[in-house]
């Protein structure tokens, strides 16, 4: 064995030498391990000579050559395996060419056998040779002849084996040696793992490989600000090599990618999403002051819309529209305007309109109301153009166009807008006199006040009433009287006046029909039986009980023991001869409903609903049909319902009641969506709340306040109606059956009702606040499609209907909290001065106050001290305050009004009740 040289034993533990693999750019990790002594042991051993470089290094060597039958083991401790499943061993060596050696018998062998022994024991003592695994048998790939015992030099084979599918703490490895000559100069055992590594802005551990061929999956922890987009995943591979990268992480809003880190936007810059790759620069008229912005702050009087994306410039409202013109076609005006110079820098500008009606002089105007209209819409225009219909002709506008943009909401400065004043053309003034025969009408007419040219002459159109305009004639004249004849006896025709300017044709003049005299008697309504001849000084006292002053507590029906002396005392009997059927507009729990005119001895022809009682009644129907008249007739109040009488002798029964030209509330918003003002809206809350406080006063409890319920006039007049005894439980289709029993509209009624039917003006409020609801959405059905069971349920657990769209807050805090409550009495204990007013004091006797307030026509003749002409507004057809609103001279003296004082007293008062609403100077 020349280079053999012969070491102390002790330096057994010393002779590895770690190193780097040179095949893999993993990261390698050394075991330290030490031989300990086999059984077989005593052959090898433990012996120092010099490497290349003549440093000495150990060796374990073996070379019994010249013996047969060798069996030599050599083992190492125990090497734990650290987590690892499969481990290189790398050996470096070197073997004798059985050749190179003289003399040495065939047994002489130039192979060792590897083998290895799986344990959790790190201690065992002595390991059996059957129970080791066999690795590989080692042979040298180096030419042995190169060893030159002279020379000093060592060929070094080097050999890599691995074992995989590791399971226990650790292992022990052995050599055999069946008969070479082998020097062992170095053993590294290592494992490979995937090094840290950060890719997609995620960072993944160390991680060690798998076993055999199996890759590890490794999640990916997102890098500081950086959030994941899609979760960051790859495999490390058994060679320790990072494959299949998937998914990734984003930087934050605020902060930018910049290698493998996320850095905060500049100042100047942003980032409002995490999937935006970079920061931007600010939008123009924004700006970011601080690093790390998710968002511009746009500048003084700049704004940004919800919808306007983060990486558009801040806008501003635009400036006022401009150069507005008007075309007056008779009753039509079409407005057209400029847009404004500045638009803001957006390009969703729209326009608004207000509409004012104002008097002769031009210097009191009032909101136009709900009778005009503007196509394609008042608001929300997207065209610098309108067309108003519907104006009243001989009239003075003022139309406001405002314009605005997606910003305007967000501005406190006013909306930039223009003012345009239109005057409509004339028409020809109310028909004044009108003679009927079988077959003529003689009409006449005053001609426009102030015609806008010289009069060429008069157009008269006519047409029979039930074949509408298809079948028209026409007939001039130069006077202002005309005789048409050649008509159907007994037959209604329409008749319209317009004149003729040089100027062109103005508008025409309201309707006017009028029917021909019958050819014999043919009453409208068949009277059955009709009793003796009433005494007319018992009519009227029987409708002296109507009106009685302070009875101010209603009366329920069942109090009577005869219902039918109930309707006597509270309902006036009309004469069925003084009722004209017109048309059918709805139909009744009872039978149909009917409008129609009822002409009263000394009063004018008013338009009236009729509802009858159809055939075949049982007497419980016929009372409970009446009992409606015998309630209504107990209220005298401008938003109740008025009652005009009923017809109780003539066959149909029939309920005469005020006209309510606009029909039912909820059917009335329905078909008006979004059309009116807040200030209308309002209105229309107000006089309900008024008309039901009146009811609450008189101790009267409605049950089915609802939209459905409140009949709406032509002046957008809200009046509370359906009255009957049995409507709650029959009538309504909103009733449902509740568990207790009886009828409820469940939407609209209070949980306390519901339950045990405790019905109170305080459920009426209730009611009252669903009707809120139903006018400021325009007659959305409540709580929507939800079934009446989850709406008890709900309400029950504290859900209560959300503000509608555009509901001013105001409105939906209606009812005061206790917070609210107690800050008002802290003002009041604060301000004792006060509570001095009392409740119970009549405001009449606080003298100095110097108007008041005021609801119907006849308290407001009383109080400007005019109260002798009561009648004669109320024959005239004024009968609500908002009637009296554009009444003029000449029809105050057509009324009968005719001293030029009271005409100037009472218009003066109607001005001012245009711009102050109910209170009056007095
Ligand atoms: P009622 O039986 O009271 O519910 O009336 C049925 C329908 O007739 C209502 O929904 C209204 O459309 C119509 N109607 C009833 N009374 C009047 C009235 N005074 N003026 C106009 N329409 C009415």
């Amino acid at each position: 064995l020349v280079f053999t040289v012969f070491i102390p034993s002790l330096c057994i533990y010393s002779f590895l030498n770690p190193f780097h693999h040179p095949h893999s750019s993993s990261f390698l990790s050394a075991l330290h391990f030490h031989f300990l002594p086999s059984l077989r042991h005593q052959k090898w051993e433990e012996i120092s000579v010099m490497d290349e470089r003549n440093t000495p290094m150990r060796t374990y060597q073996v070379c019994n050559v010249m013996e047969a039958n060798q069996n030599n083991w050599l083992r190492t401790r125990h090497i734990s395996r650290e987590g690892a499943q499969r481990v290189y061993i790398e050996i470096k060596f070197t073997l004798r060419d059985c050749n190179s050696l003289p003399g040495v018998p065939g047994t002489c062998k130039e192979t060792f056998n590897m083998y290895y022994y799986e344990s959790n024991n790190a201690n065992l003592w002595f390991i059996k040779e059957s129970q080791y695994v066999k690795i590989d048998t080692i042979a040298a790939d180096e030419s042995f002849t190169q060893v030159d015992v002279g020379d000093r030099v060592m060929k070094l084979n080097t050999e890599v084996r691995d074992i995989s599918n590791l399971s226990k703490k650790g292992f022990y490895l052995a050599f055999q040696d069946l008969g070479a000559c082998i020097a062992l100069v170095s053993v590294r055992v290592f494992y490979k793992k995937c090094p840290l590594t950060v890719l997609n802005l995620a960072q993944f551990p160390d991680t060690i490989t798998g076993g055999d061929t199996a890759l590890v999956e490794v999640h990916g922890v997102c890098v500081n600000a950086s959030e994941e987009f899609e979760p960051p995943k790859m495999y490390c591979s058994a060679d320790g090599g990072w494959l299949v990268p998937i998914g990734r992480c984003v930087c934050k809003p605020g902060f930018e990618e910049n290698k493998d880190i996320c850095q905060p936007c500049r100042p100047g810059t942003y980032k409002a999403s995490a999937t935006d790759a970079y920061c931007t620069k600010c939008p123009p008229h924004s700006s970011s002051p601080q690093e790390q912005a998710v968002e511009c702050i746009c500048e003084k009087g700049y704004y940004r819309a919800d919808t306007d994306p983060r990486s558009m410039a801040c806008t501003r409202p635009p400036s006022a529209p401009e150069n507005p013109i008007t075309t007056v076609n008779e009753t039509c005006v079409t407005l057209e305007w400029s847009p404004p110079r500045d638009t803001g820098g957006r390009g969703d500008i729209t326009y608004s309109l207000h509409c004012r009606k104002c008097s002769g002089d031009g210097r009191k105007c009032a909101p136009c109301g709900s009778s005009i209209h503007f196509v394609p819409r008042q608001f929300g225009l997207a065209s610098a153009t309108v067309l108003v219909t519907d104006l009243q002709p001989d009239s003075n506008y003022s139309f406001t166009i405002e314009s605005q943009n997606g910003v305007s909401d967000l501005s406190p400065t006013p909306r930039g807008s223009v003012v345009i004043n239109v005057t409509t053309s004339q028409t020809v003034s109310v028909v004044l006199k009108e003679r009927r025969s079988k077959d003529s009408v003689t009409l006449a007419w005053q001609g426009p006040e102030r015609p806008n040219g010289v009069i060429v002459e008069y157009e008269v159109i006519y047409y029979e009433k039930n074949q509408r305009e298809q079948n028209y004639t026409v007939l001039k004249t130069r006077s202002n009287m005309m005789t048409v004849d050649g008509l159907k006896p007994g037959t209604t025709y329409v008749f319209r006046v317009r004149a003729r300017t040089d100027g062109g044709y103005g508008s025409y003049g309201g309707e006017i029909e009028l029917e021909t005299s019958h050819e014999g008697c043919g009453l409208i309504l068949h009277c059955g039986y009709i009793k003796a001849k009433q005494d007319p000084d018992e009519e009227k006292m029987q409708f002296q009980h109507v009106k009685l002053p302070g009875s101010r507590t209603y009366i329920h029906p069942h109090t009577y023991e005869d219902p039918n002396q109930a309707v006597r005392d509270f309902a006036k009997e009309i004469d069925a001869s003084n009722i004209r059927i017109e048309r059918v507009i709805g139909a009744g729990e009872f039978g149909e409903v009917c409008s129609g005119r009822l002409r009263v001895q000394g009063k004018r022809e008013i338009y009236v609903a009729i509802k009858s009682l159809k055939a075949g009644y049982s007497d419980t129907q016929r009372r409970d049909f009446l009992s409606e008249a015998s309630i209504m007739g107990q209220f005298d109040h401008p938003n109740i319902i008025r009652l005009e009488g009923v017809v109780t002798k003539c066959k149909p029964v029939m309920i005469i009641t005020e006209f309510m030209e606009n029909g039912s509330l909820d059917t009335f918003l329905k078909k008006h969506d979004g059309q009116f003002t807040v200030i209308q809206l309002v209105g229309m809350l107000r006089g309900i709340a008024s008309g039901m406080k009146y009811l609450s006063d008189m101790s009267y409890v409605h049950r089915d306040l609802a939209a459905r319920n409140i009949l709406v006039n032509s002046n957008l007049v809200c009046k509370v109606s359906d009255f009957g005894l049995s409507r709650v439980l029959e009538d309504d289709p909103e009733a449902a059956y509740t568990t207790r029993g009886g009828k409820i509209p469940i939407r609209w009624t209070a949980p306390e009702a519901i339950a045990y039917r405790k019905f109170t003006s305080a459920s009426d409020v209730w009611s009252y606040g669903i009707v809120m609801w139903e006018v400021i959405s325009y007659g959305e059905r409540p709580y929507w499609e939800m079934s009446n069971q989850d709406v008890i349920k709900a309400i029950d657990e504290g859900y209560r209907l959300p503000a509608p769209m555009d509901c001013p807050v105001v409105l939906h805090q209606l009812m005061p909290k206790f917070g609210q409550i107690v800050t008002i009495l802290d003002k009041l204990i604060r301000n004792p001065a006060s509570l001095r007013e009392l409740a119970n004091s009549s405001a009449w006797s606080d003298a100095p106050t110097p108007d008041f307030s005021v609801s119907t026509v006849d308290e407001w003749l009383e109080a400007i001290k005019m109260g002798q002409y009561k009648e004669n507004f109320s024959s005239a057809g004024y009968v609500s305050l908002d009637s009296v609103l554009y009444i003029s001279v000449s029809e105050l003296a057509k009324m009968g009004v005719n001293l030029a004082g009271h005409q100037k007293k009472i218009l003066s008062s109607v001005q001012s009740l245009q711009t102050q609403g109910t209170h009056v100077q007095v």
